[in-house]
């Protein structure tokens, strides 16, 4: 049944900060690492699916890296737990996660930064026809369930950056999906195996969250810009017990998620990304 509150979106701008004309470039910086284009990432539009630890510093790095469009969509409340590692305080205690973290980003953007706020499940927005064009997809939500949807709903048309946490705080994982490429389910078979439901009250850390996030907004420029990489696939074990895998992922010919979709053509269509 459709209701129209369940999605319904709020839009926050940051303002930018304003130079007197003598200082230099805000992004001057970066905008010497080789490969980083600051005129694609003005005009990039990231859809993020979390807004939890995870999303929250991913969604931090990309607005003060200057993105144009950021779409978060999160249906859970801010609970007293998340504070030690989430971008939430005290005053956003019981609301929803993607508008508290929408309104808290306003302050972290250095230049123009159109956030929406989507107050729902990603699935529930999607197949409420909510706008999903974008140029890139985060996927940082807390189950599985929601992973699988988002690789087969993108798979032929948009890029998508997974990435994951295990339960005890100890390793992480960040994996890129391209358009008719190797999928999620070609570098993590056992997501659709034994799919993880939503977990609450599992252990957190904000260490590990750091870290990774690092790696997705690594992930996103390699996916978007000239920023090079050697890999597709990576888990990084915080405690070094067991050595970091750095890969590329090869497409599986008998993969049941992206074998499965072979000559399905999606009808929804990727947008361009155009330099301002
Ligand atoms: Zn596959």
């Amino acid at each position: 049944m459709k209701n129209s509150t369940t999605w319904l979106k709020s839009r926050y701008l940051t303002a930018g900060v304003l130079l007197d004309g003598t200082n230099e470039s805000i992004t001057d910086r970066q905008e010497k690492v080789p490969g980083f284009k600051q005129s694609v990432m003005d005009a990039l539009c990231v859809l993020q699916i979390g807004a939890g630890g995870l999303g929250g510093e991913i969604a931090q790095g990309l607005v003060r890296k200057g993105v144009g469009k950021l779409m978060i969509f999160d249906g859970d409340t801010v609970e007293s737990s998340n504070l030690s590692r989430q971008l939430f305080y005290k005053e956003d205690m019981y609301k929803n996660k993607a508008t508290s973290l929408a309104k808290n980003l306003v302050k972290e953007g250095i230049k123009k930064t159109d956030i929406e706020a989507y107050p729902c499940m990603f699935q529930k927005a999607a197949e409420n026809k909510v706008d999903i064009k974008c140029n890139v997809v985060v996927c940082a939500p807390d189950n599985d369930d929601t992973r699988i949807y988002v690789a087969k709903l993108f798979y032929k048309i948009t890029p998508v950056v997974f990435v994951g946490l295990d339960r005890q705080a100890s390793t992480g994982y960040i994996f890129i999906q391209k358009p008719n490429g190797p999928c999620m389910a070609c570098a993590l078979p056992r997501t659709i195996e034994n799919k993880r439901e939503h977990c609450p009250n599992v252990a957190a850390i904000i260490d590990l969250v750091k870290i990774i996030a690092g790696f997705v907004l690594f992930a996103i420029d390699s996916a978007v810009m000239e920023r090079r990489s050697n890999w597709n696939f990576r888990q990084f074990f915080i405690a070094g017990f067991a050595p970091e895998i750095v890969r590329t992922v090869e497409k599986k010919p008998d993969c049941i998620l992206c074998g499965a979709m072979k000559g399905k053509v999606h009808k929804k269509q990727g947008a361009k990304v155009k330099s301002k």
